[in-house]
């Protein structure tokens, strides 16, 4: 399989590196919107290229795994682009994926194209866990926690506060809220009894650190709803202590079986990742492969991670499958 990489940030930095980590697939070339010559990647024999020369490369490129920003690049790359390849994203503005996915499928089917969009940890992994675990288990309840962890987000609303220079903000599960999950007890738990956050703030020099917080602690739609502790800290202790990209979290269903639900049935699975992006890309590429032998098959318009076998993520035979795996 011959992939394109569209955008080189962490995450197109991660998919180059989960590339070289496969013996089915090679990469032909990354695609900026930056200067192609300011950028240096690691692949021998792959090479830079602008973005606008794109669609000169369309005939040597059997999936491009589109590497944007959620938030802006996503919503206009992932249609224009599937409209002459086949596509795979990671979409993760959960509110909009509706929207997102009629307007990709309308563009990879005038292309007739497929585009697997909104693949990654969550969502990706741990959507296909909470449709598994209700599926399997139908009178039960579904959580899901995440941390602990950088959230990129929080950590850009506080640097839009006066007087931060730089920030970054974890979202931890609150221990006693996992346990409860955990023994079978269903609780029913508010946003703020299952996560705290924690921010490290390098504040600009003689800035008002009372205001700061307060504005931190109270801000709507990122801290207003939760347990929040702020600390100052220098800029050095910043890149020297949280200079990784770490994440991860818990999707659990708790059911109830038998005829007077005595029985408890607890599900569970959970990632503690060192590196966001980079574990990101690994199921990005295993998808690629998938969408690759889906199109093969003549599939096209857009799917997500529900319509996708098992078996056409692997670089495995069923065969081998069959005899190792089962
Ligand atoms: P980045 O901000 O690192 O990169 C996004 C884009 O910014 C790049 O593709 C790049 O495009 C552009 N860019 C511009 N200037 C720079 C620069 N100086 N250095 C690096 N990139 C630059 O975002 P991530 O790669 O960390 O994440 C991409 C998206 O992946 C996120 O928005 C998130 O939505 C999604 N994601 C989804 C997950 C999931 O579970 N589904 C998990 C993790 C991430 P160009 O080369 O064209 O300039």
């Amino acid at each position: 399989m011959k992939i394109g990489i569209l955008g080189y940030g962490n995450l197109g930095k991660g998919v180059e590196c989960a590339i070289n980590n496969t013996s089915d697939m090679e990469l032909v070339g990354v695609f900026t919107r930056r200067d192609a010559k300011s950028l240096k990647i690691q692949t021998p024999g792959a090479k830079v290229y602008s973005m606008d020369d794109m669609l000169e490369m369309k005939d040597k490129i059997d999936v491009m795994i589109i590497c944007g920003g959620s938030a802006t690049d996503l919503p206009k790359m992932t249609p224009e682009t599937a409209r002459h390849f086949n596509i795979i994203d990671s979409f993760d503005s959960h509110a909009k994926i509706p929207e997102h996915f009629a307007n990709v499928d309308k563009a990879a089917k005038e292309g007739d194209n497929i585009a697997l969009i909104s693949v990654g940890w969550d969502p990706g992994m741990f959507s296909l866990n909470r449709l598994y675990a209700n599926a399997i288990l139908a009178n039960g309840s579904d959580y899901t926690f995440w941390g602990k962890g950088v959230s990129q987000g929080h950590s850009d609303a506080i640097r839009r506060v006066d007087g931060v220079k730089d920030a970054r903000q974890y979202t931890i599960p609150i221990d006693s809220a996992l346990k409860s999950v955990r023994s079978g007890e269903n609780p029913v738990l508010t946003v703020r009894e299952k996560h705290i956050r924690e921010c490290f703030v390098v504040a600009e020099e003689g800035a008002d650190l009372k205001r700061i917080e307060n504005e931190i602690k109270t801000m709507p739609g990122y801290f207003s709803d939760y347990d929040t502790k702020v600390n100052f800290i220098t800029q050095e202790q910043l890149i020297e202590d949280h200079g990784g990209i770490p994440h991860g979290g818990f999707v659990i269903r708790s059911g109830k079986t038998g005829w007077n639900d005595e029985n408890n049935q607890i599900i569970e699975y959970s990632l503690k990742l060192d590196s966001n992006p980079e574990f990101n890309a690994c199921i990005l590429v295993a998808y690629a492969r998938a969408a690759f032998r889906m199109r093969s098959r003549g599939i096209t318009g857009c799917k997500t991670v529900f319509d996708v076998a098992p078996v056409d993520l692997s670089a495995m035979t069923s065969e081998e499958l069959r005899a190792n795996m089962l």
